[in-house]
């Protein structure tokens, strides 16, 4: 019996991997995701999984992320792919990461950083080809940031990258636009400076047009086994890695008329059985799943009433419930032949899987099994 517990599945984070290498197929490398604290699902041990599945580098977002995986996995090439501040830098560089760099300015610094710490700096040159954040728009300046690494005692030339905005959007024409955009520069950088390797993918792109595969994939919520288009896992052939478990604490009458939580948001209409779990949205339980989620308890589904509180949610068991004080519940995952998946409540809440499992907060504890 346990409070809350989010279970690791890292046989399916390894099969997940074993699924993107296939797709990938003969030459692109896989470069496993795991910022967030891997989207939830703890970063280290999901690293390692990736890495026994068929990857061979990884990427996080920030560089106390980089810190932590370098620490863990020295001799693995790992990249941080977000913005870093002076300070920051120095943190990723000591970390052993590749940096991602997208102006002259930054370039420089990192150089100097680079010089300062006696070991020269792998750049990965980002193109903005239309997500409109972070990287160059200009071809020409991607490019002369390459030549500039390959010239300098203190950089290498490693990558030269694009992020897609619509990989995930079936019907959106800008995902092969993007594409074509980052087809030219990726062709004139191939050509300047061989060895640079190419990226672009995602786990959306991966799935979605090969043309998208270059020398590598970035992929993150595949490796979880969530599906990129917040459909069911198993079309990709993926198999969701995180379960969240709580158990029943107590179980009590409620009389017609009677209401549970805050705000009296859900009153019982007929004489029935509530249960009380002892977990709630200090765990990641979002507020807006009240009355609108379903609970595995004893295989089977139970819908959640009254509002979700910081600490606790209730859920009605019905008029002559078996269910007992201590059974073990399910709020994602499987249990009997019943299964809630993330993609079910990322719906409920209009939201995506991606933001369902990051935000399984600290206090919940990372298990694996
Ligand atoms: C998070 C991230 C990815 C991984 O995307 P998924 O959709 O989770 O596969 C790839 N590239 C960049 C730049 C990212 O920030």
């Amino acid at each position: 019996m346990q409070r809350a517990v989010a279970r690791i599945d890292l046989g399916a984070v390894r099969s997940n991997c074993a699924r993107l290498k296939a797709e990938l197929g003969e030459g692109p490398e896989l470069c496993a995701v795991v910022k967030a604290d891997g989207y939830g699902h703890g970063a280290d041990r999901c690293a390692e999984a990736a890495l026994a599945g068929g990857a061979t580098r990884l990427a996080v977002a920030t560089a106390s992320e980089a810190e932590a995986i370098g620490r863990r996995l020295p001799h693995v090439p790992l990249l941080t792919m977000g913005a870093l501040t002076p300070a920051e830098l120095d943190t990723a560089l000591a970390a052993g990461s590749e940096i991602a760099v997208w102006t002259r300015g930054f370039l420089e610094l990192v150089a100097e950083r680079a010089r300062a710490q006696g070991r020269p700096a792998r750049v990965h040159v980002k193109h903005d080809s239309g997500m409109g954040r972070l990287g160059s728009r200009a071809p020409e300046e991607v490019i002369g940031l390459l030549h500039a690494c390959a010239a300098s005692p203190d950089l290498e030339p490693a990558g030269v990258w694009t992020h897609l905005a619509t990989a995930d959007e079936p019907d959106s024409a800008f995902f092969a636009e993007q594409l074509d955009r980052f087809d030219r520069v990726a062709a004139m950088a191939r050509a300047e400076l061989p060895g640079v390797t190419v990226h672009a993918a995602n786990s959306a792109a991966v799935f979605r047009d090969r043309r998208s595969h270059f020398d590598m994939a970035r992929c993150g919520i595949a490796v979880y086994g969530l599906d990129p288009f917040q459909a069911d896992p198993a079309e990709c052939g993926l198999r969701p890695a995180l379960s969240l478990r709580s158990y029943v604490a107590d179980v009590k009458r409620f009389e017609p008329g009677d209401s549970a939580g805050y705000g009296q948001t859900w009153r019982a209409e007929r004489s029935t059985c509530v249960g009380v779990l002892p977990l709630g949205y200090g765990d990641g339980v979002r507020r807006g799943l009240s009355n609108n989620a379903e609970v595995l308890v004893r295989g089977r589904r139970r819908p959640l009433v009254g509002t979700v509180s910081m600490d606790n949610v209730t859920i009605d068991l019905g008029p002559d419930t078996e269910v007992e004080p201590g059974d073990e519940t399910v709020l994602i995952g499987s249990q009997g032949g019943e299964e809630i998946r993330a993609e079910e409540l990322a719906a409920r809440l209009g939201t995506i899987n991606y933001e369902v499992t990051c935000g399984i907060s600290a206090r919940v504890p990372r298990e694996e099994g």
